[in-house]
């Protein structure tokens, strides 16, 4: 299936849906501390999208049964809020989310600390993220999609962390999950090349440890497989034809 190009009207949805996600991140970071149950950061989501009127794009996709993923310290993504979990001082959080403003999707990722958090896990979620401004150095029209893979990779190996394999980078716009996939990690080729109105989503997923994942029995929850911790970084881009636009950051 080919990569599908986006016009300037949809780029403006896009633009909107992503902006809008970028404020939900910024009121989600507000409530996160020690004695939070996860359940409030999926019961302010979901006011957030209701006052706003749109919808979460995760909520019931294949069944996932929450508006916002919330995946605390060693779970990498996908996991389901829950007012059992309570954060604690010296957790790390990924929240992943995105919502859909006029039949177009937004999706970006975060981790944050929780409280005090130690030096080597603060390393993890900034390298995770400066990762992610490495890889879209490489984000230009006429450069190929597996130079941003590469460039990920390039800088991640030099911390000697575990780049999670399973899971990948995708497209987005009217599906959620749209071609490509983008892996975070090296290849072979180069893959397909870069073309002005492709939009993005980025999103290295980072352990401490090894980059292995296991499956939890929620089926759902998605954990490092030697107990490390994980970091999530992620925003949607567009290819223009200079310097790419984030759309889930301003
Ligand atoms: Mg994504």
């Amino acid at each position: 299936m080919a990569i599908s190009i986006k016009s300037p009207r949809e780029i403006e949805l896009m633009r909107i849906s992503n902006h809008m996600l970028c404020d939900m991140h910024r009121e989600l970071e507000k409530i996160i501390r020690p004695g939070l149950p996860t359940i409030e950061l999926d019961k302010l989501a979901e006011s957030y999208l209701k006052e706003h009127g749109v919808v979460s794009n995760f909520y019931n996709y294949e069944g996932f049964p929450a508006q916002i993923c919330v995946s605390v310290n060693d779970e990498v993504v996908h996991g389901i809020p829950s007012k059992e979990k309570v954060l604690h001082e010296g957790d790390i959080v990924s929240i992943d989310a995105g919502l859909i403003y006029k039949g177009y999707h937004s999706d970006a990722a975060r981790t944050y600390g929780v409280g005090t958090i130690s030096k080597e896990k603060q390393q993890l979620i900034d390298e995770t993220r400066n990762s992610f401004f490495e890889g879209i150095k490489m984000a230009r029209a006429g450069n190929r999609l597996f130079d941003i893979s590469n460039a990920i990779d390039a800088y991640i190996s030099k911390f000697g962390y575990g780049i999670v394999r399973d899971l990948v980078g995708h497209g987005v716009g009217t599906e959620l999950h749209e071609e490509p996939q983008i892996p975070n990690y090296k290849q072979e080729r180069r893959g397909p090349k870069l073309q002005a109105g492709m939009t993005l989503a980025i999103e290295p997923m980072i352990n401490l440890g090894r980059g292995d994942v296991v499956w939890e029995e929620d089926e759902w929850t998605v954990v490092s497989e030697d107990g490390s911790p994980s970091a999530h970084y992620e925003n949607t881009i567009l290819i223009t034809d200079g310097d790419p636009e984030i759309l889930s950051l301003y």
